[in-house]
């Protein structure tokens, strides 16, 4: 069995804890399994590190951002790799280079292109841990890049895909995904497998435990994550494909997001192009629309309401002006909150969206918007109800239990 370890920066926070996971790597190796580990830097190395290049320039060179940045996964990747050898393992320390982890050009947020295993599966035949610097890759110019913040997680999962692994377990420093945000709901459960898709809806629920991209490249490569606390030995989240999930619950989770703002376009002209244009022109700016609601047109007039992050009101504000004579009037609103419902078996229940809408009524929230996914259902609300609304749909799906 060859399994993929990636351990975080608080997991790699200083040398008493590598020595610690190199005994918790030397343990899961002793049950005989081929094993390569994944590092981070150690917990609040990365930032240091983008002080220093700040230090001289607002705007520093990239490429060499890149060198620097990348020297706090190769410091923990080598002093695991002693701490082993202390311990009478064969390891060995590869960089990204060495690994084979190839990637674009684009520095400070470089795309894997593909990994030459050659490296590392000499390594393992001969009986060797291999330990994989985290975060970075090489360029076909053979420079060092880093692969965006957070990025260890994607090296570990393409890792575990070029490999063939048959898990890749990541190591944080909380206990799994839970079925909402514990601070709001202290009921909150612990998931024990939860599909791809379910876990994309709920990145938020998710953040704290791995980056949305190195799930969206775990489904593309059907690679099996676990996610599990190395502080402890619990059993952690699965985070597999939907076959691999004999029983669908109909809700896993509920997610809360306040970082959305409400843009309202009233009575725009009812003709052809309106829509086209404005979100063509959002697009081009690169402001991420999530929801989108048109009514019906009456009068040959309709109105177009839209959230985007709030971070980009401004922007948004500049762009709109343009079709100041498009419409009646633009109205925008930040005290607003998303609120999700994610689960499975929603595809094969009647019943959540009336039963969602419900809770929502014997709480008297009101409901601005809505919108559907096979799997999903998001509403807008006041803000001021958002954490009211999660604990009352966690209740009502009894998710608690
Ligand atoms: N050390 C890098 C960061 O802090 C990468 C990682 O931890 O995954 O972003
Ligand atoms: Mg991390």
């Amino acid at each position: 069995m060859l399994i993929i370890q990636k351990y975080g920066g608080t997991s790699v926070g200083d040398c008493q804890r590598i020595e610690n996971i190199a005994k918790k790597v030397l343990k899961s190796r002793n049950i005989g399994d081929k094993i390569v580990v994944v590092v981070s830097a150690m917990g609040g190395e990365t930032d240091k590190l983008i002080g220093y290049t700040k230090y001289f320039s607002q705007l520093p060179n990239e490429r060499e951002v890149d060198k620097v940045l990348s020297t706090g996964e190769i410091v923990t990747s080598a002093l695991l790799s002693i701490a082993l050898n202390e311990l009478g393992a064969k390891a060995i320390s590869l960089s990204g280079r060495a690994a084979g982890i190839r990637t674009d050009d684009i520095y400070t947020k470089a795309k894997i292109q593909d990994v030459n295993t050659d490296n590392i599966i000499k390594y393992l035949n001969d009986d060797y841990i291999v330990i994989v610097a985290g975060f970075q890759g090489v360029n076909d110019n053979g420079y060092i890049t880093t692969l965006g913040r957070g990025g260890s997680d994607l090296s570990a999962v393409a890792l575990a895909g070029a490999l063939n692994a048959d898990i890749c377990e990541i190591y944080t420093d909380v206990d799994g995904v839970y079925t909402t945000d514990p601070r709001i709901e202290q009921r909150a459960k612990k998931i024990d497998k939860i599909s791809y898709d379910e876990m994309l809806e709920l990145a938020s629920l998710g953040a704290k435990v791995l980056l949305n991209r190195s799930v969206e490249m775990a489904k593309k490569l059907n690679v099996k994550i676990i996610t599990r606390n190395s502080f402890n030995d619990n059993a952690g989240t699965i985070i597999t494909n939907e076959e691999e999930i004999m029983e669908k619950p109909i809700i896993s989770g509920i997610a809360l997001d306040k970082n959305q703002a409400r843009v309202s376009l009233i009575d725009v002209n009812d003709k052809p192009g309106i829509a086209a244009a404005l979100f063509s022109s959002l697009a081009n700016s690169n402001i991420n629309v999530d929801m989108i609601v048109q009514t019906i047109g009456r009068d040959g007039k309709t109105d177009i309401d839209f959230t985007i992050p709030k971070t980009d009101i401004a922007l948004c504000r500049k762009l709109l002006s343009d079709f100041r004579n498009s419409a009646q009037g633009i109205e925008y609103d930040e005290n607003i909150a998303k609120v999700s419902i994610v689960g499975l078996g929603m595809k094969s229940h009647s019943g959540v969206a009336s039963k969602t809408f419900s809770t929502m009524a014997n709480e008297n929230i009101n409901i601005m918007m809505i919108s559907t996914s096979e799997i999903k259902i998001s509403m807008i609300i006041d803000i001021k109800y958002a954490e009211l609304s999660v604990r009352a749909l966690h209740n009502a799906y009894e998710l608690d239990k």
